[in-house]
């Protein structure tokens, strides 16, 4: 109180200064940066190494944003993270609507938090960009997790194409690792293709599934059940429990008849129920068991430089596609051979090569 006096009193000594408001400089510098609307690089950086979470967030909207200002600050931003990043379990999540997909992961994050790690939420999840908003990693469906202090949950990016929401999650991933999230959780749906994007960009996928009456192994899709790293029929409670147990049997049994992994891991077939809050802890030592295989064999670093050359392939792919077919004169020839190609003037084949060889030209041989 007297040093503040004393201050005071010298100002007014000083006299016609104007007596200065009762500010420090730390909160004023704060008070200066809430205002501005869109932090620095710089700025950014910092706020993610420092475990800033609003920084966190900032960021990742910019990695969402389809502008193209954004997307090279958010370029920027990542390049700056990736020395910090790789240094994560990710574990990928899959299930239909309704198996328990975000009751499990309420409950799993909350144990993995209590096992002093940071979890970060994210979700894969295409569907998204048709209904308008999104429908997995949504906070208000993990009402506990998200009040961790040590969890982080961020709802699917959306976009054009599920190239483009898996592009963004894994640039997500980097971002939230720098910000020291050691366990990054990445749910999708059981539906269509975003689940090989998911097992593309995970150490361990988690496969949920419901007992049923004995007929588990109908509707499922191989590609699945090959992807699956471990399988968890959930919802075993109650008068479920016996159709849990078969189910389990069955699962077991035709996991079994895939040839080894590569990395000599047999998947497992567990019960839980998320509701209940058990069989969560054996998932976790599942992955643990699975993960300590991996970096002992080495399988770990190799998978991930796989999957590394996987996304640069990719990225070219969508790149020259999405390049080619917004060519202006690409897109005028291309309604030109549709309509050559409705009259029975030209073929598929032939249409393709005149539009693929002559992209760069005016077109001007076509029939
Ligand atoms: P998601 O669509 O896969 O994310 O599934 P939700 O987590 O939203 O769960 C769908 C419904 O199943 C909800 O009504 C949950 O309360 C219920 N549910 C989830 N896990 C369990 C469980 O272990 N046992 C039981 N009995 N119900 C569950």
């Amino acid at each position: 109180m007297a040093k503040k006096k004393d201050i005071t009193s010298a100002l007014h000594e000083k006299g016609g200064v104007p007596q200065p408001e009762t500010l420090s400089i730390t909160v004023a510098n704060q008070l200066k940066k809430s205002r501005k609307k869109t932090p620095t690089t710089n700025e950014l950086i910092q706020g993610i190494l420092q475990k800033d979470i609003t920084a966190l967030s900032r960021a990742i909207t910019l990695v969402e944003s389809t502008a193209p200002k954004h997307q090279q600050q958010a370029k920027e931003v990542i390049e700056a993270c990736l020395p910090y990043a790789n240094k994560s379990i990710r574990i990928g999540i899959t299930g239909v609507p309704g198996v328990g997909k975000s009751s499990f992961i309420e409950q799993f994050g909350k144990l993995l938090v209590q096992k002093k790690h940071k979890v970060a939420v994210l979700a894969v999840d295409p569907s998204s960009t048709i209904s308008g908003g999104s429908i997995l990693g949504d906070k208000t469906r993990m009402e506990e997790l998200v009040n961790e202090p040590n969890a982080f949950i961020r709802p699917s990016a959306s976009g054009d194409s599920l190239g483009g929401v898996a592009r963004k999650t894994r640039e997500t991933i980097i971002l939230c690792e720098a910000a020291g999230y050691d366990i990054i959780l990445i749910e999708t749906v059981g539906v269509g293709q975003s689940e090989t994007a998911v097992h593309s960009m995970t150490d361990f996928f988690l496969l949920l599934k419901l007992a049923g009456a004995g007929d588990e192994l109908q509707g499922i899709k191989r590609g699945i059940m090959e992807m699956a790293d471990g399988i968890a029929i959930n919802k075993a409670d109650g008068e479920n429990v016996k159709a849990a147990k078969l189910a389990r049997v069955e699962f077991n049994r035709a996991l079994h008849l895939y040839p080894i992994k590569e990395n000599n891991w047999s998947p497992k077939t567990l019960m839980c129920s998320a509701i209940k809050n058990e069989g969560i802890l054996e998932i976790w030592e599942m992955i643990s068991e699975y993960m300590n295989l991996n970096k002992d064999n080495g399988y770990f670093e190799k998978n991930r430089k796989e999957q590394n050359k996987f996304w640069l392939l990719q990225t070219i792919e969508s790149t020259l596609k999405s390049d080619f077919y917004n060519l202006p004169n690409v897109k005028l020839e291309l309604k030109k051979q549709f309509e050559l190609l409705d009259d029975n003037k030209t073929t598929p084949f032939e249409a393709a090569e005149l539009l693929l060889h002559k992209k760069n030209s005016k077109f001007k041989n076509s029939p």
